[in-house]
C-alpha cells in the first residue's frame, strides 16, 4: 500500500472521482443535485451509473447494493451482481441509471411500526446522491433512503435529510435578515466521538450473555477495576496497536477522516474520533466506523464491544455528537464573529439553540433512549437523563450582561451592546473545561454527550436540527415584521435568555444535588429510562412542531413510538432468558458441583480422623447451598415474570413492566450470582470474570 495521501478515499466514488469519470456537462448537473437538491434528469442518471460501475469494476468490484438504515439501528443490504446475459452466451457489466435511482428490497422483515400494513407491502430504496458511494469488500454500496409506497420514511436517513431541509430553510432566513444573500446553503455538520471496548475473542465466545446481548449479565466486580486512572491516556498495548492501524487504513481507503486514537478511563476502553463533516455524511460514516471496527477486531482475534453499558461498575460506552451550524461559503455560525455585527448573529443562532435545547429536552432525552443507554445515563460516568446546557463562565457572564443590561465584567470590563461591541475571543480551554454536561458549549460546537455508543447519530441529530429550526422559525417571523431590526433583536435575544436560563447549568451534572436542583427548583425533566421519556414523542407540542416542519407525519412518529418500544422489550427479553439460560445451565450446575467437591474433601478429612470439625468446609458448603437456592429461586421468580409479560396488551404497558419487574428480578438474580463467584474456586466458575476480560488483551 502507498502513502495515506495514495489510498486515502480509493474506495469513494468522490468529486475527485466524478469530475475525473463525468462528462463536464453531466458533472454540472450532479453537483447540482448535491449542493442545491436539484432534480436529476435520467440521461445524468445514465451517465453516472456507468461512470460508477466501471470504477468499481476497476476496482475489484462485481456487486452493488443499495445501502440503507432501517430502524433496527444497523444498516443494511441486499447484493445485486452487475452481471447481465449477453446475447453471444456471455455475460456483461450492467448498471443503469434506473437501478442507480431505486431499489427494491424485500424489506418485509423490518420493522416498520404497521406502517406497511397500512400502505403497502414492499419498501423502495432511493439513492441519496448527498453521500458517496463506496466498495466494501467486492460491493459498490449506494447510500439511500428507505421508504414505503406511500412516502413513509422506514428509515433514519429520510427524517434525518429532511432535518437538514428545515433547518437549512429557516437559517437562511435569518442570514437574509442579517443582509446575507451570498449564502445559498446551510448545512449542521457533526464530528462523533466514538468510544468501544476491546476483548480477547476466545474469552469472548465462552460467555453466552456477551454473546447474545453485547453486554456481561454477570460479574463479580474485578479486585483491580478503573481505579487507579492508569489506563486513561496511558500506553496502547501492541495488540490493540495493531488493530487501530489497520482500522485506520481501513477507514481512510472509503474517506472517513479517523484522526485521534486513545485509551479511554475504563480498561480495554478506547475512543476514535474522525474530523467532522456534513451530518448527512457523518451519519453514513459513523455507521460504516462501528461495522469496520468490529470487522477488523475480529482479524486481530479480538471482539469490539459497542455496547453501553458491557460491564456493571465499569465505566459505560457513549457517543459524543460535536455539532454546529455552517454556510456552504464557509462560516461557522456557532463561532463568535469579529464584527459586531457578526457577532449578533452569533448570538442569535446561540439563543435558537438554547431556546431549541429547553423547548425539546424530551424529544433530545427520547433521541438517544434505548434499554443500554438506561444503564448509563445518569450512572456517575455520563452525563444525568436530565438535559441541561453548559455554556463556559466567560458567554455565561455575556449572557447576564445582556439580560441585565449590566455592564460586562468579561476581559474588557465593558457594557455588551449588541451590533456594536464586538465580543471577547473565548478562550477554548474555559468552554472546554466542563466534562459532565449532557450539552456543553465548545468554542464553535456543541457537544450533546447523551448518546449511547451504539447509537445511530441520526436520531440525535434529527430532533437538534429540527428543533433549532423552530426556534429560528420563531425568530425569522419575528424579525422580519419588525419596524426596527436592532431593537427587535435585542429584545428577543434578551427575553430568550430569561425564559430559558433555567436550562443553563455550569456545575457537576453528575452530583445528585444537581438533580434534585434541576427537577424540584427549576422544573426540568428527568425522564430516567426509555418507558419513561418514549410516550412523549406523541405530544401534542411535540408531534405539532415535527409535523409543521415536515420531518415526520404523525403516522411515521407512532409507528418511532411502537419500535423504539418495541426494541427496548425484546432487547431486556433476550437479556432475561440469556441469565435464566446461564444461571441455570452453567452458574447453578458450577457452584453445585464445587459444594460437592468441598464436602468430599471434607469426608475425607473425617475418614482420617473423626475428630476434626472440619469449620471451613462445613461453613463454606452451607453457604454454597444456600447461595444455589437463592440462585434457583430466582431463576424461577424472573421466568415467571417473563410469562407474565404476555398478559401486557400493548408495548407501552409492556416496557413498563419490564422497567419495573424483569429488570429488578434481573438485578437480584445477579447479585446471588455475583456472590456465588466470589465464593467458587476459579478453576470451577464456568466462563470468564471480568479480570479475565478487563485485563486479558496484552
Ligand atoms: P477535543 O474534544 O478532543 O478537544 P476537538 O475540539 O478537536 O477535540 O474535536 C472533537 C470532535 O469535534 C472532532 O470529531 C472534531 O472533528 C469535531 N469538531 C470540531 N469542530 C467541529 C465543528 N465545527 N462542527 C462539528 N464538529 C466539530
Ligand atoms: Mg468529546
Amino acid at each position: 500500500m502507498g502513502t495515506v495521501s495514495e489510498y486515502f478515499g480509493s474506495l469513494v466514488f468522490d468529486d475527485r472521482v466524478m469530475k475525473a469519470k463525468l462528462s463536464a456537462e453531466v458533472y454540472q448537473s450532479l453537483k447540482k443535485t448535491i449542493d442545491e437538491g436539484a432534480k436529476l434528469d435520467p440521461g445524468v442518471a445514465n451517465a453516472v451509473a456507468a461512470a460508477m460501475k466501471d470504477w468499481a469494476v476497476a476496482n475489484g468490484a462485481t456487486h452493488y447494493t443499495h445501502w440503507f438504515q432501517p430502524l433496527t439501528g444497523i444498516t443494511a443490504e441486499k447484493h445485486d451482481s452487475f452481471i447481465s446475459p449477453a446475447p453471444d452466451g456471455g455475460v456483461i457489466m450492467e448498471f443503469s441509471g434506473k437501478e442507480l435511482i431505486k431499489g427494491e428490497p424485500d424489506a418485509s422483515s423490518f420493522p416498520s411500526g404497521g406502517l406497511r400494513a397500512t400502505f403497502e407491502a414492499r419498501g423502495y430504496t432511493a439513492w441519496d446522491p448527498t453521500s458517496y458511494a463506496f466498495i466494501k469488500g467486492k460491493t459498490l454500496c449506494i447510500p439511500t433512503a428507505f421508504c414505503s409506497y406511500g412516502g413513509e420514511a422506514l428509515d433514519k436517513k429520510t427524517p434525518l435529510l429532511r432535518s437538514m431541509e428545515a433547518l437549512n430553510k429557516q437559517a437562511l432566513r435569518i442570514l437574509h435578515l442579517f443582509g446575507n444573500d451570498t449564502v445559498k446553503c446551510v448545512r449542521t455538520s457533526v464530528g462523533p466521538e466514538q468510544e468501544y471496548f476491546l476483548i480477547d475473542k476466545e474469552m469472548y465466545e465462552k460467555r453466552r450473555d456477551l454473546k447474545y446481548t453485547g453486554r456481561t449479565l454477570f460479574g463479580a466486580k474485578p479486585p483491580k477495576g478503573q481505579e487507579m486512572d492508569d489506563h486513561y491516556f496511558g500506553v496502547i498495548k501492541p495488540r490493540v496497536a495493531a488493530f487501530m492501524e489497520e482500522l485506520n487504513e481501513e477507514l481512510w481507503k472509503l474517506g472517513i477522516l479517523a484522526k485521534t486514537e486513545h485509551n479511554e478511563v475504563a480498561p480495554a476502553q478506547h475512543e476514535l474520533a474522525p474530523i467532522y463533516t456534513t451530518t448527512n455524511i457523518a451519519t453514513d460514516h459513523n455507521q460504516l466506523m462501528m461495522e469496520i471496527m468490529q470487522k477488523v477486531a475480529a482479524k486481530h482475534g479480538l471482539v469490539c464491544l459497542l455496547h453501553e453499558k458491557p460491564f456493571a461498575g465499569v465505566n459505560g460506552s457513549g457517543k459524543h455528537n460535536n455539532w454546529s451550524i455552517s454556510t456552504d461559503t464557509g462560516v461557522n455560525l456557532l463561532s463568535p464573529g469579529e464584527t459586531p455585527y457578526e457577532n449578533a448573529q452569533f448570538l442569535l443562532f446561540l439563543c435558537a439553540v438554547i431556546k431549541a435545547v429547553d423547548d425539546y429536552q424530551d424529544l433530545l432525552r427520547i433521541s438517544v433512549a434505548t434499554a443500554g443507554n438506561d444503564h448509563r445515563l445518569g450512572a456517575n460516568e455520563a452525563p444525568p437523563a436530565v438535559v441541561s446546557i453548559f455554556l463556559g463562565d466567560e458567554l455565561n457572564a455575556v449572557m447576564k450582561a445582556i439580560e441585565t443590561d449590566t455592564p460586562y465584567e468579561g476581559t474588557k470590563k465593558k457594557q455588551m451592546k449588541l451590533g456594536v461591541d464586538v465580543l471577547p475571543k473565548f478562550n477554548r480551554d474555559t468552554t472546554d473545561r466542563n466534562r459532565t454536561s449532557p450539552f456543553a458549549f465548545t468554542g464553535n460546537k456543541f457537544e450533546f454527550r447523551m448518546l449511547g455508543s451504539s447509537n445511530s447519530i441520526a436520531c440525535a441529530n434529527i430532533m437538534l436540527n429540527t428543533a433549532v429550526a423552530e426556534s429560528l422559525k420563531i425568530y425569522a417571523d419575528r424579525l422580519e415584521n419588525a419596524d426596527d431590526f436592532q431593537t427587535a433583536l435585542h429584545e428577543m435575544i434578551r427575553k430568550t435568555i430569561k425564559d430559558h436560563k433555567h436550562i443553563i447549568f455550569n456545575g457537576n451534572g453528575y452530583d445528585d444535588a444537581w438533580i434534585q436542583e434541576a427537577t424540584e427548583v427549576r422544573g426540568l425533566l428527568n425522564y430516567r429510562t426509555t418507558p419513561d421519556c418514549v410516550p412523549h414523542l406523541l405530544d401534542k407540542k411535540n408531534v405539532d412542531m415535527l409535523t409543521a416542519h415536515k420531518v415526520f407525519s404523525e403516522t411515521e412518529l407512532k409507528s418511532r413510538y411502537e419500535i423504539t418500544l418495541e426494541n427496548y422489550c425484546k432487547t431486556v427479553m433476550i437479556e432475561a432468558n440469556t441469565m435464566v439460560d446461564m444461571a441455570k445451565t452453567e452458574i447453578a450446575p458450577a457452584v453445585e458441583t464445587y459444594a460437592a467437591e468441598i464436602a468430599k474433601a471434607a469426608a475425607a478429612k473425617k475418614t482420617l480422623n473423626p475428630s476434626l470439625a472440619c469449620v471451613y468446609e462445613t461453613e463454606l458448603v452451607k453457604k454454597l447451598s444456600r447461595l444455589v437456592d437463592r440462585i434457583a429461586l430466582q431463576t424461577d421468580e424472573l421466568e415467571a415474570a417473563l410469562l407474565d409479560l404476555s398478559s401486557a396488551e400493548t408495548v407501552g404497558a409492556c416496557a413498563d413492566a419490564i422497567r419495573d419487574t424483569i429488570l429488578v428480578k434481573m438485578g437480584e438474580l445477579r447479585l446471588a450470582c455475583d456472590e456465588a463467584e466470589t465464593v467458587t474456586a476459579k478453576k470451577y466458575w464456568p466462563f470468564p470474570t471480568y479480570g479475565d476480560l478487563l485485563f486479558g488483551v496484552k
